[in-house]
């Protein structure tokens, strides 16, 4: 099945302990995209301006991204943001977020994305989530991500956008944030309550824990020797999840539950070892399957009654 992505297309100057680069390619639909294309065909919505680069619209196409929901605004500048991390790789600082072309965003989906099957309502404005929701034909399975700029600054429209989605993904600190509990299984609990069925909680480098109400589930965050910026892995975790699911049908069985939350880990876990989009520029499909094979043996242990 194809999945439609709506969120930001953006230019990022990063900052982390291990480097520094200027205007490189980001943002959550990108990140998205780059990732799940690994797994089904992506069709994206989004909006970027007059200084977006032809380069990355040909790596996007090359991906197999379908771009005709991409509006480019002649007389504006695409969004930007500006984050630093410290040597607490988990926490983004946001220094700078210039919105630009996303202030006065207008999606508009074109009509052989409205019965897309699939939707993943990437980070950006919950209200824009919404509108692209409204133009969409009965998708079979809707997910979503959000950050601490929306929940701050749109609660209300997040709350009603979270009344309709089936799976809410969202870091560990996002979580506590949004349902002002520290601990994460009650967290859950309260945000399976305000719609999603599924929510999976992001612990950077600690993992992923999925909680629904049959069954929790929790991956390890794969032991990596080098880190170099983890912008997107967030966005790279959703692309992995998303992308096994589609493929399956949006199947959301126990089984394809799992194995969609390591095929997210295997994909953040990629996503991590360089910058922006550097890793994912030249992934191949083998090393995603031996990587995957690497998580089970990871965690898997006989079952022997130990005392
Ligand atoms: P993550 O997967 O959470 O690390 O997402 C990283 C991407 O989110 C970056 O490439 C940014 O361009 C993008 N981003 C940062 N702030 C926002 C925001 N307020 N709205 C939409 N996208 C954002």
């Amino acid at each position: 099945m194809s999945i439609l992505v709506v969120g930001s297309v953006a230019y990022d100057d990063l900052e982390t302990p291990f480097g520094k680069k200027e205007r490189i390619l980001g943002g959550a639909a990108t990140h998205f995209s780059a990732s799940a294309s690994f797994y089904s065909p992506i069709q994206l919505v989004g909006v970027v301006g007059q200084d977006f680069n032809e380069t990355e619209i040909a790596f996007l196409k090359q991906r197999g991204v379908d771009l005709s929901g991409l509006q480019i605004q002649s007389d504006g500048k695409t969004f930007h943001w500006k984050g630093r991390y410290g040597y607490d790789l988990n926490e983004a600082q946001t220094l700078e977020t210039h919105l630009n072309v996303f202030a006065n965003f207008n999606p508009v989906l074109p009509q052989h994305f409205r019965k897309s099957p699939c939707l993943f309502l990437a980070n950006i404005d919950p209200t824009l989530q919404l509108e692209v929701l409204k133009q969409m034909e009965n998708p079979k399975l809707i997910a979503m991500d959000t950050m601490n700029f929306w929940i701050t600054s749109k609660p209300e429209a997040l709350k009603k956008i979270l009344k309709k989605v089936q799976v809410l993904m969202v870091n560990e600190s996002e979580a506590r944030q949004l349902t002002q509990e520290r601990n994460l299984v009650k967290a859950a609990k309260k945000i399976r309550k305000w719609g999603p069925e599924i929510v999976v909680i992001k612990r950077g480098e600690y993992g992923a824990i999925l909680f629904t109400n049959d069954f929790v589930f929790s991956a390890p965050g794969f032991p990596l020797e080098d880190i170099k910026d983890p912008t997107g892995a967030g966005d790279s975790f959703a692309g992995g999840f998303v992308g096994y699911l589609s493929k399956h049908n949006g199947r959301l069985d126990q089984t394809d539950l799992k194995r969609a939350v390591i095929c997210g880990s295997v994909m953040a876990s990629f996503q991590v070892e360089d910058f922006g989009l550097d890793r994912m520029r030249h992934l191949t499909k083998k090393e995603i399957n031996e990587r995957f094979q690497a998580f089970k043996a990871l965690s898997h242990f006989e079952e022997n009654l130990i005392i």
